[in-house]
Formats: structure tokens, sequence, C-alpha cells
């Protein structure tokens, strides 16, 4: 099923997962994952590919096994930022294939040892991977975006950020997911932007509990979120507890998740980190008020 008929229905609860690294080659693990994460019914999962510069090798077969195996809606993340677009139809094929019918279209984080000189410079925005799909494709793929609450790291100003954000849409993008954020503010000040300039698709609000502060720092530094004092000041207290940090997470993203619900959110998509045991946590805490939320009660 396409998400976006999903979403003209309700908002809906998913959860990210990331393949393995490419060195272990070892699938068993992320599926023992994908079948506790089955457990509580999410309305989809998605599965990264290359982020952080990390693998693409096993998107497209993870979100098969999703689907297929555990019963599960997939979306499949796929990037363009050094892709040719053989490489692209030859994915976007098996994607097909595996009947596969959403994908999280983006540019890409640089993948290790990106050379912008000789990298090929085909796709140069989340929009161009967008445009070449509906392009060639048609509407085989409902397709999704990425959104800044915090504005993306490389834009001038929010404004440029959400003229790229209005692009995505006007190349194809049907909803879009947010990156991380700490501080629902920032998700709200989004939300009102983009309506304002009459993007009315569903934005999910991308959440994830931190269960470490090491983590923490390194997610800040990649994503170019900031910490709330609120935050930081619990970290710093409960840190060395890795039981006390772990409620510490679970506590903080929960109540994220019950404000943004009680403020008409369109969606919540948790980045599980492949620690289902914390999805669950949030989910035995939210359970109920996601049902209500969601209309699934009634189901
Ligand atoms: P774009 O929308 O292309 O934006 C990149 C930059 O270019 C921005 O600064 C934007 O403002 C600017 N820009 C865009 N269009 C234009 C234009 N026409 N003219 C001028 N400037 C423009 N990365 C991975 O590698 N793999 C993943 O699986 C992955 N999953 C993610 C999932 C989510 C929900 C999110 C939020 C991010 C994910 N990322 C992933 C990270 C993402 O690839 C990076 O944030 C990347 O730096 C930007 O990707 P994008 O698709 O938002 O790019």
């Amino acid at each position: 099923m396409k998400i976006s008929s999903l979403l003209a229905q309700r908002p809906t609860v998913s959860f990210e997962i990331f393949p393995p690294k490419k060195e272990s080659g070892d699938l068993s693990s992320i599926y023992e994952n994908i079948a506790q994460l089955a457990e509580l019914k999410p309305d989809f999962i998605s599965v990264t590919y290359g982020a952080g510069g990390s693998t693409t090798d096993y998107t497209v077969e993870i979100a098969a096994a999703i689907k297929e195996k555990y019963g599960v809606e997939a979306v499949a993340h796929l990037s363009c930022i050094d892709a040719t677009a053989d490489h692209l139809h030859e994915i976007l094929g098996r994607l097909k294939a595996a009947n596969i019918e959403n994908i999280l279209a983006l540019r890409g984080d640089y993948p290790q040892g990106y050379d912008p000189i000789t990298a090929p410079r085909e796709f140069q925005y989340a929009s161009d991977l967008d445009a070449f799909i509906k392009a060639h494709y048609g509407d085989t793929f409902c397709l999704s975006g990425a959104c800044y609450p915090e504005v993306h790291q490389e834009a001038d100003s929010l404004e440029a950020d959400l003229d790229a954000m209005e692009a995505k849409v006007k190349a194809g993008a049907d909803y879009l997911i947010t990156q991380i954020f700490f501080d629902n503010r920032y998700y709200y000040r989004l939300v009102r932007e983009a309506r304002n300039r009459g993007i009315t698709v569903p934005i999910l609000a991308g959440i994830m509990p931190v269960i470490n502060g090491k983590q923490l720092i390194r997610i800040a530094h990649m994503s170019g979120c900031s910490i709330p004092y609120e935050l930081s000041a619990m970290i710093e207290r409960f840190n060395k507890n890795q039981v006390a940090m772990g409620q510490v997470g679970v506590n903080y993203a929960s109540n994220q998740i019950m404000d943004l619900i009680t403020n008409g959110v369109d969606g919540i998509h948790l980045y599980t980190m492949n620690r289902p045991a914390v999805a669950k946590e949030i989910m035995a805490r939210t359970g109920a008020i996601l049902d209500v939320f969601t209309g699934r009660e009634h189901q």
C-alpha cells in the first residue's frame, strides 16, 4: 500500500532502521529486530540507504523482507548524491520487482571518501531524484522527502531551506519526514511556515530516543539539531547509569510524542537505532494515546 493512501485517511506511526555494516554481511540480527518491531504493529518501517556514509548494499533486500516476511509496509530510502542514472535504474528496478511501493528520496549523506571532483554529478538535490523517478516510473512509487525543523546545515537560511522543501514537493514528494529535533517548537515552526507557503503534504515528526550522552553528541553533530538545556542537564546527571539513561531517553521522547499528538501532528516516525526494546518501551508508554491518535483503536 502507498503511504500516501494511508495518510489520506489518518496519521501514521512508523519506525526507521538501518542495515548492518557491510563487513558483517549477516542480516540475522536485523531480521530479529524487525520481527520485534512488527509485533508493535507500525504503519510502516523504513530502511536507510548509505546513511552517515554507511553501506547501501542491503536496503532493497531488507525492505522486501519487511513487506513479504513480516507483513509490514516498507519504505526504502534512496539517495542520489554520487549516483548515475544507470545505477538508479538498477535499484529502482529491483524495488519494483520486490513490490516496494514507497521510497524516501534523498540527496543523501556524502559517502566515505566522496570526492566532488571525480564523483558522478548527474544529481545534485533530492528534488532531482524525485523528478527522475516520476519521469521514468510515473506513479509506480509513492515518494517522500526529508525536511529540517532546525534548517539543513548547508542551507543559507530558513527561507532557502523552505524553497528546497517546496521544490521536492513540486517534484513529486507526497509527504515529508523531519530530521530529529528535541524541541517541538521547531517542528511547529516548520509546519506553520510550510502551510503559509501552501505546502499541504503531511509532515511526519522524526523522534529519536536518546540512550546515552555520547550518542546524543554524535547525532547532534551529524544532524545539526540543538540540545535543549533540560535534556542536557538530565544527561549530565544520569549518563553514568545506563538504565537510568535509558529511562531519560524514553521519557523525553514519550513526552515529545504526547505534546505533538496533542497539537495535531501528521504522524510519528521513530528513529529506533535498531533497538526494538526502546521502541517497545515508548509504545508501552504511549500506545493507547497512539491508538486514539491514529484511530487504530477502532480497527
Ligand atoms: P536536499 O533536499 O537536496 O537538500 C540538500 C541541501 O541543498 C539543503 O541545504 C537544501 O536547502 C539545499 N537545496 C536543495 N534543493 C536546492 C536547490 N534546488 N537549489 C539550491 N539549494 C538546494 N541520508 C542517507 O545518506 N541515507 C539515508 O537513508 C537517509 N535517511 C534520512 C531520513 C530522514 C527522515 C532524514 C531527515 C534524513 C536522512 N538522511 C539520509 C540524511 C540526508 O541525506 C541529509 O540530511 C542530506 O544532507 C540532505 O538530504 P536531502 O534529501 O534533504 O537533500
